[in-house]
């Protein structure tokens, strides 16, 4: 979330009316950016992780696991601990940050000062997760911990699933049936947001959940937990007539989506092309990392047919009203607009010459007058065109307080649009009056139970970003084929069941890529020279910006069509290679790593994390997912209904518990060897 400014949020029908005014100044503070910040230059790798906890609370006699509503006073409680350690120490780098989140029982942490290119960074990580974990942990009640877990099984049942109590009757700003009030972050940025978004679709958001059907489900579904005949809201019919789907979870409030949590990394990079250049590159890799650390398979108390958070979260902040979803012919509104604001890319943004405009093949409406306007300001129509397509949305919450800004000094408008874009990938431009470079956001990744695999999923994206640019690597594929992919990802089991659409040649022409040998790069540190890579040439100390582009051929190249460039892969040959020319992302990685000067300490602890997802790739260890699933279906308390009790989810998340804390073995899910060092 972005920061969270005090004032007083107006209600959406005096917000719309600001709406053009937030669009056309927040354009001008971004060219104020681009004017001052265009040709920024030489920016060293700093990089950072964000995790997202829930506050669990168990009541050990009554065997509830509940979700705690203290997030107010423990973020107050975090802030005087996190300030009196930097007092101590007489800095603040290294102490983390505890930033608010969506729903009130949720914390998000990042660490104390980003991480830098060092190589001796990537083995802080997972001790800076830990020590970010173990810091809230302490100071929460007893019996309270924070979780990394991607949903909460039971948020939204009948009874009890919050600590208080709190009845979904007083929802005001939702309208659910389900979530109460004290579900949202009560800072009033969010319930305006949550109040807003309904009253601009003009309706409650409807998420269905295709649910996954067991030997003893009833069918069709109708769910009996579903508060049918309540006339209470204006929308408590629409349940009843249809929204509500039949053999699908049925959720009506921005809290399921926006209360899951994620890990998201952020990356700086040496200049504007270079991060324009990232952001492509890693488009097509954000559905690839859905379904590796897919960890979310069970909703409102069921098991649903997919394993991941994406869907329900895009579903439940969709502010589309029926004429913009294609419902009804365009009256009032601008556009016809395909997806909701939170979703995947939709357009490709870099002018590097591997771009063809072949790839960016789906419709993505954009404000014509905000392009020309872009346009008049010499912004290249790629880019353009990526910016007047975020900014066709209104702005949601709108502060009265802050209507008015200095442009040059502010980029409040402009963040309202973009912050409000959820997409896979994030283009970061830098903050005004900030030392801070432009910068690159992954978002799809769901969080991981443990630290050990959040660092795991962080270093990989890392070193694979590293890995692209050193290497030049190409992955252009159409960005329909994204979004296909991006559908797969999802599905039950998807690492295993599916097959992905993944470029063929990765490599600009003429490359001279070897891949590694496996023997060679385990033992790279004792062979040859140490400091010397392929070709005598020397290893690099640190992970770096600013690499070389692939020069474009000239005469005599000739480009397949683009249909012949990509194919249907399972994620185990996309991740380890498929054939001699293609290596896979691991083995790209691989090969990246060989070109670093680590010590054999430091490379082994890397190879420990790549190995995670070698496993979990190759199935010789589960996803959380699929992990929770079993656990589920072999409770035995379960009636292989598709429900999931109180008790049965109290164990499954006093089981994760001792799972995270290396008190309970796991070796189908995590290494042998894990332990937690907390
Ligand atoms: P948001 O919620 O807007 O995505 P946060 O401030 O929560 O952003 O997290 C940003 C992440 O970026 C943190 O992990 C932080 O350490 C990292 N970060 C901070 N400064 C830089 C920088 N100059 N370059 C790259 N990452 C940075
Ligand atoms: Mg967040
Ligand atoms: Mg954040
Ligand atoms: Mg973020």
């Amino acid at each position: 979330m972005g920061l969270l400014a005090l004032g007083t949020p107006l209600p959406w029908d005096e917000a719309k009316r600001y709406a053009e005014h937030v669009r056309t100044h927040g354009i001008t503070q971004f060219l104020h950016i681009w004017d001052r910040l265009k040709d920024r230059c030489g920016d060293e790798l700093m990089w950072g992780d964000e995790i997202e906890y829930m506050v669990i609370k168990f009541d050990n006699e009554g065997r509830n696991a509940k979700l705690s509503l203290r997030q107010t006073e423990i973020l107050e409680k975090l802030k005087t601990i996190t300030n009196d350690i930097a007092s101590d120490r007489g800095e603040t780098d290294s102490v983390p940050t505890f930033h608010p989140e969506y729903g009130r029982f949720m914390l998000e942490s990042t660490p104390g000062a980003p991480y830098t290119g060092a190589l001796a960074d990537l083995l802080s990580v997972e001790s800076d997760m830990r020590y970010r974990r173990n810091l809230a942990r302490k100071y929460l009640k007893p019996n309270e911990i924070p979780f990394t877990l991607t949903s909460f099984p039971r948020l939204g049942v009948p009874g009890v699933f919050t600590e208080p109590y709190c009845d979904p009757r007083d929802a005001v700003s939702s309208h659910s049936l389900f979530l109460p009030e004290e579900i949202t972050n009560p800072h009033a940025r969010f319930p305006t947001l949550t109040a807003n978004i309904r009253r601009r679709r003009g309706s409650k958001v409807a998420i269905n959940l295709p649910l996954f059907i067991d030997e003893n489900t009833p069918r069709p579904f109708i769910d009996p937990t579903i508060p049918w005949d309540r006339n209470l809201y204006a929308e408590d019919h629409e349940a009843r007539d249809g929204a509500a789907l039949p053999d699908h979870i049925y959720m009506d409030a921005m809290g399921f989506g926006m209360g899951c949590c994620c890990l998201q990394i952020t990356f700086q990079a040496c200049n504007v092309t270079e991060a324009r250049r990232l952001y492509d590159a890693l488009v097509p890799v954000a559905p690839l990392m859905l379904a590796l650390t897919a960890a979310s398979p069970l909703w409102r108390g069921y098991i649903a047919d997919v394993d991941c958070r994406w869907d329900v979260v895009s579903a439940s902040v969709d502010d589309r009203t029926d004429e913009e979803r294609g419902l009804k012919p365009l009256n009032e509104n601008r556009f016809r607009i395909p997806k909701s604001r939170y979703a995947s890319v939709s357009l490709y943004i870099s002018e590097h010459w591997f771009n063809r405009p072949e790839y960016n093949d789906i419709y993505a409406p954009h404000d014509e007058a905000i392009y020309e306007r872009l346009r008049g300001h010499d912004i290249d129509s790629l880019l353009s065109k990526h910016i007047s397509h975020l900014f066709i949305r209104d702005p949601l919450v709108v502060f009265s307080e802050t209507i008015d800004q200095d442009d040059t000094n502010s980029n409040d408008h402009f963040e309202n649009i973009q912050s409000t874009n959820w997409q896979t990938l994030r283009f970061k431009p830098p903050p005004v009056n900030s030392p801070i470079g432009w910068r690159v956001e992954f978002r799809s990744m769901e969080v991981q139970i443990t630290d050990f695999e959040n660092a795991a999923f962080a270093l990989f994206v890392v070193l694979l970003s590293r890995a692209i640019l050193n290497f030049n690597l190409n992955f252009y594929i159409p960005i329909s084929k994204v979004d296909e992919n991006m559908a797969r990802a999802q599905r039950r089991d998807a690492l295993h069941t599916q097959r992905f659409f993944f470029r063929k040649d990765v490599f600009p022409p003429g490359s001279t890529f070897t891949t590694p040998t496996p023997t060679a790069s385990a033992a790279s540190s004792g062979t040859s020279s140490p400091v010397e890579g392929a070709n005598g040439v020397p290893k690099e100390k640190k992970l770096r910006n600013c690499y070389p582009d692939a020069p474009k051929p000239e005469n005599g190249f000739r480009r397949a069509p683009v249909e012949e460039e990509y194919e249907e892969m399972t994620l185990e040959e996309i991740m380890n290679g498929k054939g001699d020319a293609f290596p896979g992302l691991l083995g790209l990685v691989v090969a990246y790593l060989d070109t670093l000067d680590f010590d054999e300490t430091t490379r082994l602890r890397i190879e420990g994390y790549l190995d995670l997802i070698r496993r979990r790739t190759n199935g010789s260890l589960k996803t959380a997912a699929t992990w929770i699933r079993e656990f589920v279906r072999s409770h035995p308390e379960y009636k292989f209904d598709s429900v999931v009790s109180q008790e049965i989810n109290y164990d499954l998340v006093v089981a994760l518990d001792e799972i995270e804390r290396g008190i309970r073995k796991a070796e189908d899910f995590l290494p042998a060897g894990y332990r937690s060092k907390s």
